[in-house]
């Protein structure tokens, strides 16, 4: 069998099931970052994404502009899990016909975002290869009482999203502010149920977290915010890099969360969760129910 059989949350799913854990892990493959044992009142977090050239990025996107979101995708996972970045790895792999000034520009990026985020940058590797290649690993903490995993999700919660999604692919993925002051806010004077960052796409992030709560969901099309820069409300839903935060929260604490949310950042509730048998549901603007195709971000 060949990976492109099997499918990228498929093999996943595989490489899951032949891992053995120790007691220190507490949250291991499934959320957005590994949720280890750390010290008293606080969990360590740990996560890693990869970019790789022509699939992620182009020499022609700018080197600080990928450096800079090598960076921003996994502040993004760690701000997903309710926590505070520290400390990361950054491994190099790239070509030795590539231009010196490419990988400035790249670190110049990355340094932009560790500065503004306050994260120490502590080493990493170096390698050739064939293509440019950037993989971070990032370690981030989190109060014990802040962490939001994505299996939390209760019926008659209210489901949001931050921001605007869609037209990602115009520039955004490249260039977006990952939302860890507003996740900061949320699960430092909220209990949030359940929380992901949407990278595959908000249909398949959603997806993620009613497989991971065992839950249903109705979303409306009415709600939902698309950005200006979408080619159409499908392609907004699943194009994905969108780096926005789906969460969910008790209904009666919605009105207050709305009333005292403080950021410039877009705030929406686009539905509610359901119990499991009521399946996930799309409610077009006209009425209709659709079962929505969750055709998300996958790489095979
Ligand atoms: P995200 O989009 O939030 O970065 P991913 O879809 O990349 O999450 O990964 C989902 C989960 O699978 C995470 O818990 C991640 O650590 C885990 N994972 C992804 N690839 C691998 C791999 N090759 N080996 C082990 N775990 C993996
Ligand atoms: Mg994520």
């Amino acid at each position: 069998m060949k990976l492109k059989d099997l499918g990228e949350f498929d093999l996943i799913k595989r490489i899951a099931g032949r891992v053995r854990l120790s007691g220190r892990v507490l949250k291991g493959i499934g959320d957005d970052a590994a949720v280890l044992e750390y010290k008293k009142d606080g969990y360590l977090l740990f996560t890693s994404d990869m970019l790789v050239e022509g699939r992620h990025f182009h020499k022609s996107s700018g080197a600080y502009l990928v450096g800079k979101k090598s960076l921003s995708v996994n502040i993004s996972d760690i701000a997903a899990m309710g926590g505070t970045p520290f400390c990361a790895l950054i491994s190099l792999g790239a070509p030795s016909s590539l231009d010196v000034g490419f990988v400035d520009d790249l670190y110049k990026g990355i340094r932009a975002a560790a500065k503004k985020f306050n994260v120490d940058l502590a080493g990493g590797d170096t390698v050739n290869s064939e293509k440019i290649v950037i993989n971070i690993a990032l370690l981030g903490e989190v109060k014990k009482s802040n962490l939001v995993l994505r299996s939390g999700a209760k019926e008659g919660d209210d489901i949001f999203i931050t921001g605007s999604i869609g037209g990602s692919s115009k520039g955004g993925h490249l260039d977006f502010i990952p939302r860890l002051k507003e996740a900061g806010f949320l699960a430092g004077n909220f209990k949030i149920n359940s929380m992901i960052d949407v990278s595959d796409g908000l249909l398949a992030d959603l997806g993620h977290i009613l497989k991971a709560s065992g839950k249903g969901a109705f979303i409306y099309e009415k709600d939902i915010p698309v950005s200006k820069k979408a080619e159409d409300f499908k392609s907004a839903m699943s194009e994905g890099e969108d780096f926005e935060l789906v969460f969910t929260l008790a209904k009666n604490k919605s009105a207050e969360l709305m009333k005292i949310w403080p950021f410039k950042t877009r705030l929406s509730k686009i539905g509610e969760i359901q119990k499991k048998g009521q399946g996930f549901f799309l409610i077009r603007k006209d009425g209709r129910k659709e079962k929505p195709e969750v055709k998300g971000y996958a790489h095979f």
